[in-house]
């Protein structure tokens, strides 16, 4: 492959946030390209459960989350399809008194910092919202969100791109990263690419491309474990987590059911491989068949994981380089990047086109890890 150049972003990583950043950039007359080692949604974007939440997230997180549910709700006038997004309720359900306080100081906290998305619900509208739930659940949290198809989502996204001019490159690796004047030079697996600005969208493998650029940051791969049944009646149109237990449990539309939730497998990210931890995975189910007793008859299709970055404070890396003014970083989404997909893409890429840091993107700057110390990082790196 020849050279690129002229390019004016360079971005590292076909996922979700790669895609949408690439996206906004070329709506701002940028010339991209994106470089992806294996394909489009191969890892985190087209493996997760779709599920389009704003509920119980971090303070720090909830204002780009509520930027993100006003662009999904018009997801297909961004990317020209629907991305399968549905708008149904999430709902932390309370399996007891004390879960119900817990779930009670959350909402006061919402409100008392202005968010009116989380409200409570007691035994009743919980049960008219979930008939099937276990009647021993007392009530519930739940905020009008919803889930959507993550594979669909991000290649509908890579087109979109595409079809603005975006250069979408799969199976090719950066590997290493030069800075020569004012632009940055990538060796990849096939050949060079010159660029004025540079992205890294990398995913669980950013920590390596942040630490090549200066800017070392404690970001680990982790492997968030899913099941998925055979058909089952309908029973539950909401998607469902407990106010203690992991739990992320929806029904899609042909009946089957799709349950996560925090669980974890085992990762090897030079081999792209995970492995599937059984012992964890029954934690999950049994989780999901007590709070669902129909789940006492589910079969379980199939299980799987996906590769993801997690950081120690489980908020993403949005921002610039601390080193470099014509470097960014968006990784690091912790399990809950899907959502925060749009608006992040369309806020970052606003950003390095103007210069303008919007405030929802603002918290998450890579320079709160500058004083991790070198064993964490190396402990990180030799994962
Ligand atoms: C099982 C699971 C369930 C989840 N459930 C949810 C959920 O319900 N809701 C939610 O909001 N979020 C969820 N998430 C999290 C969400 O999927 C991620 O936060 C999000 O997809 C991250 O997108 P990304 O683009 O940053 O990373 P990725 O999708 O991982 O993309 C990064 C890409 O960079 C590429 N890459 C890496 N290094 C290089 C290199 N050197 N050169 C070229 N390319 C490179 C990789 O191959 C990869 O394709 C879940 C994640 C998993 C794994």
């Amino acid at each position: 492959m020849s050279t690129a150049t002229g390019l004016d972003l360079l971005v590292i990583g076909g996922g979700l946030h790669g895609c949408a950043t690439a996206l906004f950039a070329a709506k701002h007359g940028m010339r991209v390209t994106v470089l992806e080692k294996d394909s489009v949604a191969r890892h985190a974007s087209g493996t997760n459960a779709g599920g389009v939440r704003r509920l119980w997230r971090n303070l720090k997180e909830v204002p780009l989350a509520n930027r993100s549910m006003e662009m999904w709700k018009h997801i297909g006038d961004i990317v020209d399809d629907d991305c399968g997004f549905q708008q149904v309720p999430q709902i932390k359900v309370a399996e007891n008194a004390q879960d119900l306080d817990l779930l009670r100081e959350r909402a006061d906290l919402m409100s008392s910092n202005g968010f009116d998305h989380e409200r409570m619900i007691d035994q009743a509208e919980l049960r008219d919202f979930l008939p099937a739930v276990n009647a021993d659940c007392v009530g519930g949290l739940m905020s009008e969100d919803g889930f959507a198809l993550p594979w669909q989502t991000t290649a509908a996204f890579a087109r979109k791109a595409r079809a603005l001019g975006v250069n979408i490159l799969s199976g090719i690796e950066a590997k290493h990263i030069y800075k020569d004047a004012q632009h940055w030079r990538v060796e990849t697996s096939e050949g060079a690419f010159t660029s004025g600005a540079l992205l890294n969208c990398a995913g669980a493998w950013a920590g390596g491309i942040a630490a090549q650029l200066g800017d070392p940051a404690p970001v680990e791969p982790v492997a968030p474990l899913m099941i998925v049944t055979q058909r089952m009646r309908p029973f539950c149109n909401a998607v469902v987590g407990t106010a203690r237990r992991p739990l992320s449990f929806k029904q899609m539309e042909n009946g089957t059911v799709v349950i996560g939730g925090a669980r974890l497998g085992r990762v090897d990210t030079r081999q792209n491989r995970t492995d599937i931890d059984f012992a964890e995975l029954t934690h999950t189910a049994r989780t999901a068949r007590d709070i669902f007793p129909v789940m006492r008859g589910a079969v379980i299709q199939r299980t799987w994981s996906g590769i993801e970055a997690r950081t120690p404070d489980q908020l993403p890396v949005i921002g610039r380089s601390m080193r470099h003014k014509n470097a960014y970083h968006s990784f690091g989404f912790s399990a809950h990047g899907f959502q925060l997909g749009p608006a992040t893409g369309s806020l970052l890429a606003d950003f390095i086109a103007t210069g303008k840091l919007a405030p929802e993107i603002a918290p998450f700057p890579i320079d709160r890890f500058a004083s991790t110390d070198a064993n964490t990082l190396e402990k990180v790196f030799a994962t």
